[in-house]
């Protein structure tokens, strides 16, 4: 039976299969340089309180200038980050260029917000995750109470290890918030449990809020919940001044998407959406 075994690997491994095979492992090769070459850069995407308008935060979102391929989305190469483990040195340079931004913005007089970085399954597997933030946080000087770390439901899945990392995390200061809530393994007990601070409302919610009755609901759902259990909540992707109307009349607290902004350089955040300090 191990001729058959065989015959099916060859037959399937076709030519189309052996292009994407190449590319990725080129394109993973190419990461590992990426980082000395210094070709990542973040874009920052700014998020307000859906009740004063006010920018309260901006999540942090890694872009590759691929000397080639041109600029590469995120989708195009966390998860083969995530396979090859590349993710857990870059994640690191994400979360410390991230804190040294929004550092470097408060010695400069900006009224100070939160920065949220997206963690990556590897990194929050990491037994001694909570120390390098630490660290990095140290090195930057950045307060821990200026820095949210984004994980999703899938990562809670094992409870009792989400507990312990979320704990050790917790105890240093920073925020959690659960991203794209409402896609991944919904548990009712982890949020009971889990000591996170945030829900942030997935964007294929928010998406068809006016039109799909069912979106309306869970998004109406979610934000009560989220009252309820006393966490924040942000909606992702509003894109519509009818989508924020409706997201207001929920009590929903921030909001985030094209509506407000695209994603932007640091410099465009500087310039057009933080806020100097009064005197
Ligand atoms: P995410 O964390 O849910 O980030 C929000 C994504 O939604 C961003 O895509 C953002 O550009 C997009 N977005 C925001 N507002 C709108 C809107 O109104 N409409 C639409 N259509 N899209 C909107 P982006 O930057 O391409 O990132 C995609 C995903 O890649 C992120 O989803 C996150 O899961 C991952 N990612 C990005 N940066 C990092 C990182 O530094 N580390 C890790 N582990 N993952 C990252
Ligand atoms: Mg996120
Ligand atoms: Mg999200
Ligand atoms: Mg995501």
């Amino acid at each position: 039976h191990h001729a058959k075994e065989h015959d099916l690997i060859f037959i399937r491994y076709n030519e189309g299969m052996k292009k994407r095979t190449q590319s990725r492992v080129e394109l993973e090769n190419d990461m590992r340089k990426a980082l000395e070459r210094d070709e990542f850069f973040l874009e920052f995407q700014p998020q307000f309180s859906l009740a004063s308008g006010k920018m309260v935060g901006m999540e942090a979102l890694v872009r590759w200038n691929h000397p080639k391929r041109g600029l590469l989305p995120p989708n195009e190469f966390i998860p083969l980050a995530e396979d090859s483990g590349l993710i857990v040195p870059l994640g690191e340079w994400v979360l410390k260029t991230a804190c040294q931004h929004n550092r470097d913005w408060q010695l400069q007089g900006y009224e100070p917000v939160t920065v949220s970085v997206n963690l990556s399954m590897r990194q929050f597997r990491q037994y001694n995750l909570a120390d390098k933030v630490d660290a990095i946080l140290k090195e930057v000087g950045l307060a821990a109470k200026y820095l949210e770390l984004e994980v999703t439901e899938s990562m809670t899945f094992d409870i009792d290890t989400a507990l312990n990392q979320l704990q050790s995390l917790k105890r240093l200061g920073v925020h959690i918030s659960i991203d794209d809530f409402g896609t991944g393994y919904s548990s009712l007990n982890y949020l009971k449990n889990l000591p996170i601070d945030r829900l942030k409302i997935d964007r294929s919610f928010v998406k068809e809020v006016m039109l799909d009755g069912n979106d309306a609901a869970i998004v109406s759902t979610i934000t009560t919940m989220a009252h309820h259990l006393k966490l924040k909540v942000t909606a992702e992707g509003v894109e519509s001044e009818e989508q924020l109307e409706f997201l207001k009349g929920q009590n929903c607290h921030e909001g985030q998407g094209y509506l407000f902004s695209k994603p932007v350089p640091a410099r465009v955040l500087e310039s057009e959406f933080l806020n100097r300090l009064a005197g």
